[in-house]
């Protein structure tokens, strides 16, 4: 290897996917309010970019499809993970931080953990700070249960809260049409709508069918394995969204399946052409105003760009 002259970047960008979960499972409520989870989840071909460049003070500068929502205070996901990372390692300068948002908001396709994930991907490099991908892991897991997976991408298996990670055997790609809504549905809303729908529950465990279908790299059986445990305590608050499931299904899709604790509805199919003809026809019935196409499963977040100073 050549001796390279090692010059800090000014400024380092982060591509990052939004997710889908294939398969959620959701335990009893524990005594600490919190649910054991096991679930699948896909990285899928929206994307957030982040931006980091040095700056006289902390600032987020939102921008894309849905900048108006996201917040550009302390609350920040991403902010908090440069804020982290700058605790963590004593670094005193500030940053700006650019979102360009592509990824739904609030739509249980973890767009918030997403910025994060990639803010501490793209402060690492600003920084120089050499981090193993392990230690993104477990910083990212310090921010929330979702922000770990975006780093890794493909097709994963989580358990605890769902940020203890295993890539999943799978074959193939899909092709997804995303029906965003709205109709804002908050986390804990519909974990206390679950809670309440259901006496007791199993010990978390993912579909055997799921896992078989992804090895296979088999759509009609994924699509007939899709499972969410939070669908029914979903259809509970937004009755809208069963309708709009099942309409997606008399339209053709292979499967469907709300995100995480949705409003998304997540539709597969086996190939771009009928992605389109299935997002034609829901478009067509009026039962979403926003919808998305995209495939799976893709790689994690990556650097972009690196621009090399003057
Ligand atoms: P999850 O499935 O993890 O609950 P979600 O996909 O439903 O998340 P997000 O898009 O991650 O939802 O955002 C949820 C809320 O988080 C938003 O309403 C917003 O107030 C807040 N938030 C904080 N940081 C960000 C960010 N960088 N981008 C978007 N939302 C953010």
């Amino acid at each position: 290897m050549g001796t390279m002259a090692v010059t800090p970047p000014e400024a380092v960008t982060v591509r990052v996917p939004a997710k889908v979960n294939l398969d959620l499972r959701v335990g009893p409520r524990r005594p600490d309010g919190y649910h054991d989870l096991a679930t699948v989840l896909q990285a899928v071909s929206l994307y957030d970019e982040v931006s980091v460049a040095r700056w006289d003070d902390w600032q987020v500068v939102p921008s894309g499809s849905y900048a108006a929502l996201i917040p550009t205070d302390d609350s920040n996901l991403a902010l908090r993970a440069a804020r982290l990372l700058a605790d963590r390692f004593q670094i005193t300068e500030a940053l700006s931080v650019r979102i360009d948002k592509d990824i739904p908001v609030a739509g249980g396709m973890a767009g918030g953990s997403a910025d994060a994930a990639a803010t501490l991907l793209a402060c690492d490099q600003l920084w120089g700070l050499g981090l193993e991908r392990e230690d993104l892991l477990l910083l990212a897991a310090e921010l929330g249960s979702d922000a770990p997976f975006p780093l890794l991408g493909g097709t994963a298996i989580g358990t605890g809260r769902g940020e203890q990670l295993a890539p999943a055997l799978a074959r193939g790609r899909v092709h997804w049409v995303f029906a965003i809504s709205d109709t804002g549905l908050s986390t804990p809303s519909v974990y206390a709508e679950c809670d309440r729908l259901r006496d007791d529950a199993p010990a978390p465990q993912v579909g055997a069918q799921l896992m078989t279908a992804l090895r296979a790299g088999d759509p009609k059986a994924l699509g007939a394995a899709l499972h969410n445990d939070l669908e029914p305590a979903v259809f509970s608050l937004r009755p809208g969204l069963r309708e709009l499931r099942d309409a997606g299904v008399e339209f053709g899709a292979l499967g469907a399946v709300v995100s995480g604790s949705g409003p998304t509805v997540a539709f597969v199919t086996d190939s771009r052409e009928a992605a389109l003809d299935l997002s034609v026809s829901l478009a067509a019935s009026d039962l979403s105003r926003d919808l998305r196409r995209a495939k799976g499963p893709v790689h994690g977040a990556q650097v972009v760009a690196v621009p090399r100073p003057d």
